[in-house]
C-alpha cells in the first residue's frame, strides 16, 4: 500500500534530517501522516470519480474498499508522503480542467516535450535551475517557438554513481496551433528543437531533448507523465544525509511547476503547495464506516486498536504480506 510504503520512506529521511540537525524537518516529518481515516468506499462518493486518487485497498475478490480520507500532513517538500499527495492532486486537478481547456481551444493540438542538460553538481543546482527558468521563459518568447500555451514541471533525479551530482530536467506540455504539423514554417523536427533548446539555454553542447505529439483523444494520459515526483522517491529512499542537505537547500522556494501563454490562468491550484492533499470536498457525504489508524513504529504499520467495554481486545493491522506478494491490500486481524 503506497501510504506504508512512503510513510517507511518518510521515517528514513526525517532520522537523515535529524543527523543533519534539520530538527524543525525532522519533527514535522515523523508527524506526517501519523494518524490516517479511511472510509468503506460504498459510501464514498468521489469529487474526480474517473481518477482514482484516494485508492487505498480492495478487499480480495469483493467490492469493498477503503479510502484515505483524513490525515494531517507535514508537507516538507521532500517528504515522500507529501510529494505522493501532491502529485496525486495535482494530476486530479489537471485532469479535472483538462476537458475545459480542450473546449476552450478545440482545434489546438499538444506536444509533451522533455528538456535536459548535462548532469550538474549538486551544490550548484539552484542556480541551474534559476539559470534554465530564465532561460525558458525568454525561448517561449521567440518568433520561432511554436507554442501557444505551455505548462512546465522540474524533475531532478540524481546520479547512481556519482552522488555529488544531480540531473535537473524539465517537461513541457505545450499546446499548438492545429495547423502546427502542417505548417513548414512552424513546425520543428526533433533536431530543431535540439539545436532551438541547445540556443535558449546557451549550451555548448547538444542537449537531449525529447519531443513527441501527444494524440489526439489520448491527452489525459501524458498529465501523470508532466506531473509527477519531483525527486522520485526511489532517489530519496537512497540519499545520503549529505544529498538530502543540498537537495533541501537547493531546492528551497523553487517552483516546481510553471504555467505560461494561454495556459498561464487554466489548471487552476495545478501547482499550488497549499492544496488539499486528500481532496475531500465532499467530507459531508461520507457516511460510511470508519477506520482511524494510527502509526506504529515497532510495527512498521498503520494500526487500529480494538475495544470493547473499554478494554483492548486486538488491533487491526493492514498486512504487509500483502504488501510483499504486490496484490491489493486488506485488513488482517492480529
Ligand atoms: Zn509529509
Amino acid at each position: 500500500m503506497e501510504l506504508i510504503e512512503r510513510k517507511l520512506q518518510a521515517d528514513k529521511i526525517a532520522s537523515l534530517y535529524q543527523e543533519i540537525g534539520y530538527d524543525s524537518y525532522a519533527n514535522r516529518m515523523s508527524e506526517c501522516a501519523r494518524f490516517a481515516r479511511f472510509v468503506e468506499k460504498t459510501f464514498w462518493v468521489p469529487e474526480y470519480d474517473y481518477y482514482d486518487q484516494n485508492k487505498l485497498i480492495d478487499v480480495h475478490e469483493s467490492e469493498l474498499e477503503y479510502r484515505l480520507t483524513d490525515a494531517i500532513f507535514c508537507r516538507v517538500r521532500l517528504c515522500p508522503i507529501c510529494q505522493w499527495r501532491k502529485s496525486k492532486r495535482w494530476q486530479a486537478l489537471a485532469l479535472k480542467n483538462l476537458p475545459f481547456i480542450q473546449e476552450e481551444y478545440p482545434h489546438h493540438r499538444w506536444l509533451f516535450l522533455t528538456l535536459t542538460i548535462k548532469n550538474c553538481r549538486l551544490s550548484r543546482l539552484r542556480n541551474q535551475v534559476i539559470r534554465l527558468n530564465k532561460s525558458f521563459l525568454k525561448w517561449v518568447k521567440w518568433k520561432s517557438f511554436p507554442a501557444d500555451g505551455w505548462i512546465k514541471s522540474l524533475e531532478v533525479t540524481l546520479d547512481e554513481s556519482d552522488p555529488t551530482l544531480c540531473h535537473p530536467h524539465f517537461h513541457v506540455l505545450l499546446m499548438v496551433p492545429g495547423d502546427y504539423f502542417d505548417n513548414k514554417e512552424e513546425y520543428l523536427t526533433q533536431p530543431d528543437w535540439v539545436d532551438s533548446w541547445r540556443k535558449a539555454a546557451k549550451l555548448n553542447y547538444d542537449p537531449v531533448v525529447d519531443i513527441r505529439a501527444v494524440k489526439q483523444g489520448k491527452e489525459a494520459q501524458i498529465i501523470p507523465e508532466l506531473l509527477k515526483y519531483g525527486v522520485k522517491p526511489d532517489d530519496l529512499a537512497e540519499v545520503t544525509s549529505q544529498q538530502l542537505k543540498l537537495l533541501t537547500n537547493q531546492l528551497h522556494r523553487i517552483h516546481a511547476i510553471n504555467k505560461g501563454g494561454l495556459l498561464r490562468g487554466c489548471f487552476k491550484d495545478v501547482g499550488s503547495d497549499n492544496i488539499d492533499l486528500i481532496g475531500s470536498g465532499n467530507e459531508g457525504m461520507l457516511t460510511g464506516y470508519q477506520l482511524y489508524f494510527v502509526w506504529q513504529q515497532s510495527h512498521k504499520s498503520y494500526i487500529e486498536n480494538l475495544y470493547k467495554d473499554q478494554e483492548l481486545i486486538g488491533s487491526l493491522t493492514i498486512n504487509q504480506n500483502v504488501l510483499d506478494s504486490n496484490t491489493e491490500l486488506f485488513y488482517s486481524l492480529d
